[in-house]
């Protein structure tokens, strides 16, 4: 939960002004903390915490950020000038987000009153140029956010950045429980899971699909009802198959219990590995992630952490986020789309309508036919996103893409689907999409945007793509060399 995390406003200045000025600092950096904590596009709270005026007291608050569990990040910021050189010890210690905010405590120049106090009390466009040289001399990833305080605009960017923060510390603690290995022969959907641990702070472990099954048969009836009656709250029974439906609600509670004892927040599985079972989990992993929990089909457990994290980024924003797989395009010249849906397991939080469950046989598994939700996909702005391994370093793609509601009737496929433009136009867009590498698995988001995966990448130290609009053949070309060539030095 996004309430659970905090952010620490550092204050920089020094002992040079008096402590007259110091207190002024302390009083209007309280103000701004609590002002800027109750504003709406401010996810987190944030905390005034210091104003630095020496070495010792960066090195404290920085070591004490480091040990809070609740600290998501520090936000500094200069209200005078404060010499960089003290700055130094401390960011080298700081191990959580940072992001620099260019700010100043008053909009206007008081043209008349103004005087040499005033000047030395104001002066943040002095103070955070030498705040914002020793990032860069250190070569230390950070966010920058510039412009007044008060402002929605400046308040928001500083208020993503926030909940790309929170993204890497769920991320540094996410587990994910896999039943089962990766589909047969599949490529994209594998990755050293040392690496993730190391660059994500994911633990990936795997759970044999027996236990699963084990523990579905101590599931009881009672639980079973009291999911039913929560199924009903959520969507419409387009079913009569009353038994389909209960078997995912075993299914589903099964799972949740596993991962609960786990701690995990996400999981995979595989259709080839479902010894055991009569039905492949479609409701039941769709229900799940309705809860805020990632999902990845056929073992991608990339994909099913990359889905959590970013529904716990987007917490309380309009739309969802959603493990999505590019199916089938719609390819008539100039209007070219492409069809997204899975065997079964789309995330309802980007349903256009409420969600019919219905039972329809499925071609691949080799099981009975499974309960499923069957939803359009609600139309809007959104990305879609990827992380494949490249062997010693991830990589994160993201496409700008524009969903909408589908252009006919399909009322033959018995799964929920979404159908979205893509930038630069579908097939530019897909060219670039393939030669970065990009896997047919994807989270699709209507409410996490692609600045906020660029911070989320930043801050974890991986590879950012971006396709948008402006994307080009060459300049895409152009950059995945420069990239190899850059990450091959690191
Ligand atoms: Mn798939």
């Amino acid at each position: 939960m996004l309430k659970d995390y905090e952010f620490w406003f550092v204050v920089g200045s020094q002992l040079l002004y008096g402590s007259e000025v110091l207190d002024t600092v302390k009083e209007r950096a309280e103000e701004m903390a609590v002002r800027l904590s109750g504003a709406s596009d401010i996810p987190c709270r944030i905390v005034y915490k210091a104003t630095i005026k020496n070495d010792n007291e960066c090195i404290e608050v920085m070591k004490q950020a480091n040990m809070d569990e609740r600290c998501a990040g520090v936000i500094t910021w200069c209200h005078t000038f404060s010499p960089s050189k003290m700055w130094i010890h401390g960011l080298n210690l700081l191990q959580k987000p940072w992001c620099h905010f260019a700010t100043q405590y008053n909009r206007k120049i008081p043209n008349l009153e103004i005087d040499m106090d005033f000047m030395n009390l104001n002066q943040a466009a002095h103070g955070d140029r030498e705040h914002g040289f020793i990032g860069t001399r250190m070569r230390k990833n950070h966010k920058i956010v510039v412009g007044y305080w008060e402002d929605e605009t400046v308040q928001k960017e500083l208020g993503d950045w926030m909940r790309s923060a929170v993204g890497a510390a769920y991320s540094r603690k996410l587990k994910v429980v896999r039943f089962g290995d990766n589909m047969r022969d599949v490529a994209v959907t594998e990755g050293d899971k040392v690496e993730a641990a190391i660059k994500f702070g994911w633990t990936v472990d795997y759970w044999p699909v027996g236990h699963l099954v084990e523990t579905m048969g101590g599931v009881t009836e009672a639980e079973i009802d009291a999911k039913i009656e929560e199924y009903k709250e959520r969507y419409e029974f387009a079913t009569e198959d009353q038994d389909a439906v209960r078997y995912q609600a075993k299914e589903e509670l099964a799972i949740r219990k596993i991962m609960e004892r786990e701690g995990a927040m996400a999981f995979s599985n595989n259709f080839q590995d479902l010894y055991g079972m009569e039905q492949l989990p479609g409701l039941a992993s769709q229900n799940i992630m309705a809860d805020g929990m990632g999902y990845g089909g056929e073992g991608d457990w990339k994909v099913a952490a990359m889905t959590t994290i970013m529904k716990q980024m987007g917490e309380g924003l309009e739309g969802g986020s959603a493990f999505m797989e590019d199916y089938t395009y719609d390819l008539e010249p100039g209007k070219e789309v492409s069809l997204g849906a899975h065997m079964l397991e789309v995330c309802p939080s980007v349903a256009a309508e409420k969600p019919r469950i219905e039972v329809h046989p499925l071609g691949i598994g080799d099981r009975q036919p499974p309960a499923r939700l069957v939803f359009e996909g609600k139309p809007g702005k959104g990305i879609v996103v990827s992380v494949i391994d490249m062997g010693g370093r991830m990589r994160m793609i993201v496409q700008d893409i524009h969903c909408i509601k589908p252009i006919l009737e399909m009322p033959n496929l018995p799964v929920a689907r979404v159908m979205w433009e893509a930038e630069p136009d579908l097939l530019t867009g897909l060219k670039c999409w393939i030669m970065a590498g990009g896997a047919h698995h994807s989270v699709l988001s209507t409410q996490v945007t692609a600045q906020m995966m660029e911070d989320w990448a930043d801050i974890m130290g991986i590879e950012f793509i971006h396709i948008t609009k402006e994307t080009t053949i060459e300049s895409m070309k152009q950059q995945l060399f420069l990239n190899d060539l850059a990450w091959k030095l690191q």
